[in-house]
């Protein structure tokens, strides 16, 4: 069955709140935008505090239904995998939502949307094989045996720059997991998130195990994020809202994760196979116009080959085709918000203060209309302490920073207070490993840029958060250990002393 959601251009959304859509309960809506376009294209729910109170009751009644409480985890594996068939029947129409709502090219949502069932399907493939242990216990006469229990209700607060595929990150294994979900997608891009809602319900998930709640992060966000009601807060955003999120998840005392943003280090040396580099920073830095967390966007190229890779990096940029996100030939779309749009140029700017020079880029292509784009700019003679270097950018903006020697190199990676990615160009295994060894990076890319996979656990280090997500390692982190002990020798306990032996 097909989804309606793209019908969704010129109307009002409501919230999916228990297994039905629901109005918000202020009756208010807000504009989502069409970043190609500059204007409005349909309307969210302006979720808040009392719709987030009735989400998370929602979800609680949904642990508490014997319809999800006492599924066996092999059929709520099955539900999963309808859920991946259905998103697979739906690729093309979610895609295109996606494409509309925050300009990202279709090529790109077309492989995301590809790669989401398998997603599910993997995850569905693990819910009936994370289990308990039975421990060899150093008493006689006793069994103990560990039960892994989902957490209870899960709060997912996704950011706009893939919406979907970052929900699944943590929806997948948290679903798989057995534990109910309130998702609060960006104000920005509402809509994928919608229709996956829509998806559940026709996949048989009973009501309220997945609530949408729209809506503003100040309001919908930080109701979900100190909701009492809440046991764990998966979060990905910028560093200073997941620092809020992570004081609101500590006074509750429940667990949280938080991906956050990157200034990803992206080396090339000397005898790095220089076509096959140039164009893994190309596609790092910008593939979906830069507003990916993993940007390489602090490219240390070896003083040996700078000039001639960054004429090289330079050229390409130049070259790119920019245009309409949803034109197949379409390389570079609009960046999803005009505030961003701002952003990126303050940046510009900065760096040419601080003395970097322009290689390619740097202002607004001529595009007829109002959507916000912005060229892919390359600053030359840019050094790892300039703002541009140190500031998380989000747009398609790569520094070029030349270096000669591998140890203040790797210095000079880790000087960041993020520690998201990095990648490494070069023909030398054993620089290849010193440096995955070295590099305070949570994946670490060699001779490859952005290459994902479910099973690959992934997550930063410092400032680009804690916890990770894909392979066993994420579904793990939505349970929780019961350990259960049993004595059957028969014997009697001695009432006033903790047993011990
Ligand atoms: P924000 O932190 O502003 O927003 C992320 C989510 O949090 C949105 O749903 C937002 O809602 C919500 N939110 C905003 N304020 C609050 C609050 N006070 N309490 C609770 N929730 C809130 O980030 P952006 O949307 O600007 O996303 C870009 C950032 O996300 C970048 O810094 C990027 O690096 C990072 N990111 C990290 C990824 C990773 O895997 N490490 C992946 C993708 C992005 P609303 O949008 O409605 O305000």
């Amino acid at each position: 069955m097909k989804t309606t959601m793209p019908q969704i251009a010129g109307r009002r959304a409501d919230l999916f709140v228990g297994g039905d859509w629901r109005k918000p309960a202020a009756g208010r809506y807000f504009a989502s935008y069409d970043p190609s376009a500059g204007a409005p294209w349909y309307e969210a729910a302006d979720g808040d505090a009392d719709d987030v109170d009735a989400a998370v009751g929602a979800a609680a009644a949904a642990m508490q239904d014997p319809a999800w409480r006492d599924i066996t985890q092999t059929r709520r594996g099955d539900l999963i995998r309808r859920l991946a068939e259905l998103i697979d029947e739906n690729q093309e129409s979610l895609a295109q939502l996606e494409t509309r709502d925050n300009g990202k090219i279709i090529g790109e949502t077309r492989a995301q949307m590809n790669y989401l069932p398998q997603y599910f399907t993997y995850f569905a493939g693990l819910a009936d094989k994370i289990h308990g242990e039975v421990l060899p216990i150093n008493k006689t006469g006793m069994l103990n045996f560990t039960l892994r229990e989902p957490l209870g209700v899960v709060g997912i607060i996704a950011p706009w720059n893939s919406p979907l595929s970052i929900l699944a990150a943590a929806l997948a294994p948290c679903l798989a997991a057995g534990n109910a979900v309130v998702a609060k997608p960006s104000e920005h891009t509402s809509a994928s998130t919608l229709a996956l809602a829509e998806l559940c319900m026709q996949a048989g998930f009973p009501a309220g195990v997945f609530n949408v709640v729209t809506g503003y992060g100040e309001s919908a966000g930080r109701a979900l994020a100190r909701h009492p009601g809440i046991a764990k807060l998966a979060f990905t955003g910028g560093t200073d809202t997941g620092r809020e999120v992570a004081a609101h998840a500590a006074a509750n005392l429940v667990p949280c994760s938080l991906e956050l943003g990157g200034k990803s280090p992206h080396v090339i040396f000397d005898d790095a196979d220089p076509a096959r580099a140039v164009n893994g920073v190309v596609a790092g830095v910008f593939a979906a116009a830069g507003q990916t967390c993993v940007a390489g966007s602090r490219c240390f190229v070896h003083a040996r080959v700078y000039d001639d890779i960054v004429a090289q990096v330079a050229a390409r940029a130049r070259a790119v085709r920019i245009g309409h996100p949803a034109d197949d030939a379409t390389q570079l779309g609009p960046l999803a918000l005009r505030a961003q749009r701002e952003k990126v140029e303050r940046y510009v700017q900065h760096g040419l203060d601080e003395g970097a020079k322009l290689a390619a880029g740097g202002g607004r292509p001529g595009i007829e209309g109002d959507g916000w784009y912005f060229q892919p700019t390359v600053f030359s003679d840019a050094r790892n302490d300039m703002k541009i270097a140190r500031d998380e950018i989000f747009g398609p903006v790569v520094c070029m920073i030349r270096f000669s020697d591998e140890a203040d190199l790797i210095a000079q990676a880790n000087d960041s207070v993020y520690g998201l990615a990095a990648g490494v160009w070069t023909r030398d295994i054993d620089r290849a490993l010193r440096f995955a060894r070295a590099v305070e990076a949570g994946t670490v890319w060699v001779n490859t840029y952005r290459s994902a996979s479910f099973v690959s656990p992934a997550g930063g280090f410092k400032a680009s958060g804690y916890g990770k997500h894909n392979g066993v390692e994420a579904m793990r982190e939505f349970t929780r250990i019961k350990s259960v002990v049993i004595d059957h020798s028969g014997r009697d306990h001695d009432a006033f002393v903790i047993q011990l032996k």
